[in-house]
């Protein structure tokens, strides 16, 4: 990076992770350039303000930005309380974007769609390392710039790219065309989408902790429109691990809303359809019908896909990147976020727990778990059940 100093290090993503990028860069002298997609910080949360974080403030604040925030005279939250989504903007992003260190440094309506080294492809070797970044930038109005930068940080999340319903890790035959019966991954039925919802057949698909709080949402949307039926389909045999550890849970707040949604199910409320691995959907008139790969069907009025997210890796296509094979992460974050029942992230990293019936019993036992790691790695918070494939810890 010889003579790149005076250039910017650019930030793609003005949410948690990109504002705290920048908050680091600041105490360490070097000049971040925040370009965010949406109309303000925080935009991929403000999708899901509705829901509630299952970690306490105290886990979500960075400490560069807690010291930027603190210099201004801002509060600190109560630590053990559990946000909304809509809070942790409102508290927290839209005030330290608001700081003038930051705003200054912040675009909005900035959607980065590639990034390359400047004047050089992806072939070629010779003096790359030296080479600045070109990030070529689509502004709300449609034009095109390109800024140069000395480095590149991707914080751009995942809410943007879910994943798709179908068996695989591919979408199911039929499901584009079914695209406007699909919903958004986590809509407020209870608030902004509820007309959408409200005395409808809904198909909830995915066994992680976007499916509970939306099933749980629905549950409460039943008891004022009576008319609303609630499907649920995981492609595991069980939702033991959803429902999770309950009272052992590190978190209590996802313990809570596992056993809430196990009583909702033992109750009728919600229909639950175990193993149920989609294949296609027929898009009918009146509504679409689901086809699990043993030849059950659903039909359904609308879907929510639960299925986790995925990075958009495309923006990124020109570089040269070192990933993780399976979590498409950075290769050293792979291993660790390839545990999402301990981690914290777990909702996004979705469906990977959701394995079919027929996997699960022929890879082994209850206890083995569900992800394919060779050794158990601890981090994040107990969920109050066993993890890992030695199945001892
Ligand atoms: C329902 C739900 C509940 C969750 N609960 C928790 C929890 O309790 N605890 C926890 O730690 N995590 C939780 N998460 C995970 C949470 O999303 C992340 O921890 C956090 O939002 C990650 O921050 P981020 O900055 O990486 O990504 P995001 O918050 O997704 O921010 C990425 C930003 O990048 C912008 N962007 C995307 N693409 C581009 C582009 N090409 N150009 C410019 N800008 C772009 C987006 O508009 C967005 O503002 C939850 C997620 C969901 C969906």
């Amino acid at each position: 990076m010889d003579g790149q100093t005076s250039l910017p290090v650019a930030i793609i993503g003005a949410g948690p992770v990109g504002l705290a990028a920048a908050a680091h860069l600041l105490e360490r002298g070097l000049e971040p350039l925040i370009l965010e997609a949406g109309p303000t910080a925080g935009a991929a949360i403000e999708q899901w303000r509705h829901i509630r974080l299952f970690s306490p403030w105290r886990y979500n604040l960075d400490a560069a930005t807690v010291r930027l925030l603190e210099a201004s005279g801002w509060e600190t939250p109560r630590l053990t309380a559990l946000p909304y989504g809509g809070e942790l903007v409102d508290d927290y992003l839209a005030p330290l974007a608001a700081l003038p260190a930051l705003s200054c440094r912040l675009q909005t309506g900035a959607r980065v769609v590639s990034v390359t080294r400047q004047g050089i492809d992806k072939t070629h070797s010779r003096n790359r390392e030296n080479t600045p970044f070109t990030v070529r930038v689509q502004d709300t109005d449609g034009a095109v710039r390109e800024i140069t930068a000395a480095g590149v940080i991707d914080a751009s999340g995942t809410w943007s790219t879910r994943n798709p319903l179908g068996t695989s890790g591919l979408p199911a035959k039929g499901e584009s065309a079914a695209d406007g019966r699909i919903s958004s991954p986590l809509p407020d039925v209870l608030g902004r989408d509820r007309d959408s919802f409200a005395g409808c057949r809904v198909l909830v698909v995915g066994a992680g902790h976007s499916a509970a709080n939306t099933l749980i949402n629905l549950a409460d949307l039943t008891k004022a429109e009576p008319g609303t039926t609630i499907l649920w389909a995981i492609r595991g045999a069980s939702a033991a691990k959803v429902y999770g550890g309950g009272d052992l849970d590190g978190l209590p707040a996802r313990g809570q809303l596992g056993s809430r949604l196990r009583r909702l199910v033992e109750a009728g409320t919600i229909e639950l359809h175990t193993g149920f691995g989609i294949s296609s959907f027929k898009s009918l008139d009146s509504h679409v019908t689901i086809e699990a790969v043993d030849g059950r069907t659903l039909d359904a009025d609308i879907i929510v896909p639960c299925t986790g997210f995925r990075p958009d890796l495309d923006i990124l296509r020109e570089l040269r990147l070192e990933l993780d094979p399976a979590v498409e992460a950075p290769r050293e974050l792979g291993p660790n976020l390839g545990l999402p029942e301990t981690g914290v992230c777990s909702t996004d990293a979705g469906s990977s727990c959701d394995v079919p019936a027929a996997a699960t019993a022929s890879a082994g036992s209850e206890a083995d778990g569900c992800c394919t790691v060779p050794e158990p790695v601890l981090i994040g918070f107990q969920t109050g059940l066993a993890h890992g494939r030695s199945g001892n810890n």
